[in-house]
């Protein structure tokens, strides 16, 4: 009788080599609450579209559209895509765990860039494939390392463009030339949570003519970062009929939430704020990256970031994890990645324009020594 209470079920060896995904923090050492600049997140909230849309009465016993049919007719009709090639989820980074398990498993190779999105790892192992990473160029994606990287084992390839935690872009000349240097039955995965804030003068990458004429093309997207939508978990992709059948086979038959519908859908109707949010993206970001430039002497530099987050590298006197704790003591919680390579760096979410003066302001004392 006692011979097995030792026994406990056993994870598959590529779970127990799992890191579990380490969420933005809002709280400090000592447990007061901080501005959470960490997690990329809107400083402006979300459309007041979707907010009442949030607070319309809705029956919960009932289920949610299976097949989110009008979120995504809304999304193909601002995208200009079919509704048929699209599928949502409860977040992008879902559809990013259903694309490995759809194609690669033990054995396989699922291959991205060092310093791009941790989860990468996280759901290449979660499906047993082996997680592969190419060399960067001064943290950029780079797209020769990539296709030198890939084996007859690669199943997946994974570009999140504009790229996070770096905030660096390839234009799309190079996402074409990543493409055509794939062999047909790799998948790849053009993670673009943060497309929506490239400015007029910005080109897209292209993604979304990929996916359209190629069968080997997922693109997704989010409602958590511009839309300010986060907290309801949506996420989609566009990709070839048989890719999203695929993935339609393996998500959950009600993977998105009935209220979280209802507030994409609202959201989507409200262009102003996302155009809004951008402007004032642009303009925070102009603002801060001349702040970080002013300090090059006492060895800050920032990683040019097309994103709602700049990367800046401490390599002066003031290293990156002071900065941290300075910041932190002064009561603003930013994203230190010492676990993927840049315990010199902290990734620093664009807040509002009273947030960012007040960052400029702390990082100035501390590396001033005032
Ligand atoms: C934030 C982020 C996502 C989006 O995650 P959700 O699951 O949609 O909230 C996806 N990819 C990258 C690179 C991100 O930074």
């Amino acid at each position: 009788m006692e011979q097995h209470s030792q026994a406990r079920p056993t994870p598959k060896p590529w779970i127990d080599a799992i890191d579990a995904y380490v969420p933005g923090q809002a709280r400090g050492g000592d447990g007061r609450d901080l501005v959470k600049l960490s997690a990329n997140e809107n400083p402006l909230g979300c459309s007041k579209a979707a907010l009442a849309a949030l607070a319309e009465p809705f029956n919960p016993a009932f289920y949610p559209d299976p097949d989110a049919m009008s979120l995504r007719k809304a999304i193909a009709e601002v995208h200009g895509l079919d509704p048929a090639r699209i599928v949502c989820a409860a977040g992008s980074g879902d559809l990013l765990g259903l694309a490995v398990q759809a194609y690669a498993g033990p054995g396989d190779e699922v291959l991205y860039s060092r310093f791009s999105f941790s989860l990468y790892e996280i759901v290449a192992r979660r499906s047993g494939a082996a997680p592969v990473e190419a060399p960067d160029t001064d943290y950029a994606t780079d797209v020769d390392a990539l296709l030198a990287h890939v084996t007859p084992a690669t199943k997946v390839v994974f570009v999140a463009n504009p790229n996070n935690p770096t905030g660096t872009y390839l234009p799309a000349s190079e996402i074409a030339r990543l493409h055509a240097g794939l062999p047909a039955q790799v998948l790849l995965v053009l993670d673009q949570a943060y497309a929506e804030f490239l400015t007029d003068k910005d080109t897209a990458d292209g993604g979304f003519a990929l996916a359209q004429r190629h069968e080997n093309v997922l693109v997704t997207r989010t409602f958590s970062k511009i839309y300010g939508l986060a907290g309801e978990r949506i996420g989609w992709a566009t990709g070839a009929p048989g890719v999203i059948a695929d993935l339609n086979r393996i998500r959950g038959p009600f993977n998105v939430a009935q209220s979280s519908q209802m507030a994409a859908l609202a959201a989507l109707g409200d262009q102003a704020f996302v155009q809004h949010t951008c402007q004032h993206n642009a303009r925070e970001m102009t603002r801060l990256v001349a702040v970080i430039d002013s300090l090059g002497n006492h060895g800050l530099r920032a990683v040019p970031s097309k994103a709602n987050f700049l990367l800046v590298l401490f390599e002066g006197a003031v290293t990156a994890q002071q900065a941290l704790h300075g910041l932190a003591e002064a009561g603003y919680a930013v994203r230190w990645l010492p676990g993927q390579g840049l315990s010199h760096g902290l990734r620093i979410t664009i807040g509002t324009t009273d947030q960012m003066d007040d960052v400029a302001y702390i990082l100035r004392a501390l590396v001033e020594g005032d």
